[in-house]
């Protein structure tokens, strides 16, 4: 076994490539769907190591069948995914490495304190557009590999770096990697955490509701329905739906939430002229769902709420709303949080930390969702950086926390690498 101290200082050894590697990436732009100039820069790291680098443009085709999933695709030309393998012995139990190379826009670059893709280093911090979320996690996994190497360390699983596209937009790119063939006995994404340990993550469905009304002039508008006025109680209908599953529902990771199970109601639109009574309305929201549940269950149940809604009121009666279902469609995912991957996450933290981390789960889509339910690969998400300043002006890491993050995916590595598989 490789001595704590010996990671550390192999890791204080190679801040400077950290730093410079997370400057390299922050000065690439990769917005979702302009990852390529990005990647290039990934490959050449990946390459200067001796990993054997995989860079490929996922198929649209390969795709389409997910469509629910991570979207649909005209093209992914120019947007390559990139995997750089270490081949182990074999003996070990393989761990993939997993990050997203893309980004959110910078919003008005005039509102940042330097230009958003400087990747300044100000108070210890790097400054940039993709910085925390995630290019910070990207390089963790690289400079972890070159720590390893450093330590002149022979793994006897495979350890598989992963840097995808489209996470921002849908998961398209770790989805292609898993449809490609990488699979392995643990995944870790090194999404900014806080450094707790991500064991869990809700699923989300967006839903249009459309109810129909009876248009007529305002001057009489009792002669007509208002779509809006019928969308009261089919809304009413859905805040206690909300209610009621807040009620039953439990999940040891989501119970410390005020609202496990959100469902918000994000666009209402409905007629369009003021002395005339709506005859359309249109309610498009996004549901959350937590482990454990199924999509269609759950559009099922929604489905029967708005009905019974409707079944209740004059017009609705003879004139039911519509549900439809678009957009992304996340699964909720999760692993045991007494699996070994878990704890072997745990212990490499607390050698760092002192403590083991928190354990938690988040109330979003994550990639993870890919790796457990398509891929047969148990994933954890853990790493560097407050996730809630992610897309924010001013985005930024600090570096003493990604030099901890190194250390920490470098002491889960060797420990997890060095065991069989069960
Ligand atoms: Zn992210």
């Amino acid at each position: 076994m490789i001595e704590k101290e010996t990671v550390a200082a192999a890791v204080e050894q190679l801040r400077e490539d950290l730093i410079s590697l997370v400057q390299s990436l922050v000065q690439a732009p990769s917005l979702t769907g302009e990852e390529g100039a990005a990647q290039e820069v990934v490959a050449a790291a990946m390459r200067d190591l001796g990993l054997a680098v995989d860079m490929w443009e996922p198929s649209v085709e390969e795709l389409a069948p997910y469509a629910e999933h991570v979207g649909e695709f005209e093209t992914l030309a120019g947007r390559p995914n990139v995997v750089g393998v270490w081949t182990g012995s074999g003996s070990g139990r393989s761990i993939i490495l997993n990050g997203h190379i893309d980004t959110v826009e910078p919003g008005n670059p005039d509102l940042w304190d330097s230009p958003p893709f400087s990747g300044e280093v100000i108070d210890g911090e790097i400054v940039g557009r993709g910085s925390l979320d995630m290019k910070g996690g990207v390089a963790t996994n690289i400079i972890a590999v070159k720590v390893l190497k450093s330590l002149g360390f022979e793994p006897d699983g495979d350890i598989i770096v992963q840097s995808v596209i489209s996470e921002e937009d849908g998961g398209a790119g770790t989805l292609a990697a898993v449809l490609r063939g990488y699979r392995a006995d643990g995944a870790i994404i090194t999404e900014p955490t806080n450094v707790e340990l991500l064991a869990a993550h809700a699923g989300s469905l967006v839903f249009r509701i459309h109810i129909e009304g009876l248009a007529a002039h305002g001057g009489w508008r009792d002669e007509g329905v208002s779509a809006f006025e019928a969308f009261i109680p089919v809304f009413q209908a859905l805040l206690d739906f909300e209610k009621q599953r807040n009620e039953t529902l439990d999940h040891p990771l989501f119970q410390f939430m005020r609202n496990k199970v959100p469902i918000n109601v994000g666009v209402v639109r409905s007629g369009s002229w003021p002395s005339s009574v709506p005859e359309w309305l249109i309610a498009e929201g996004r549901a959350g769902l937590l482990p454990g549940e199924t999509l269609d269950q759950f559009k099922r149940e929604l489905t029967e709420v708005i009905v019974e809604a409707a079944a209740g009121h004059p017009w609705l009666a003879d004139h039911p709303p519509r549900v439809e279902w678009f957009s992304g469609q996340f699964a909720p995912s999760e692993i045991d949080t007494d699996h070994p991957l878990v704890e072997v996450v745990s212990r490499a933290h607390a050698s760092v930390h002192g403590a083991p981390p928190p354990i938690s789960a988040i109330p979003a889509g994550t990639d993870m969702r890919h790796f457990v339910l398509f891929g047969d690969t148990p994933c954890v998400i853990y790493g560097a950086g407050n996730p809630r300043y992610a897309h924010q002006t001013n985005e930024s890491i600090v570096i003493d926390d990604l030099v901890r993050a190194v250390q920490t995916i470098v002491a889960a590595t060797i420990e997890w690498t060095s065991a069989p598989p069960e």
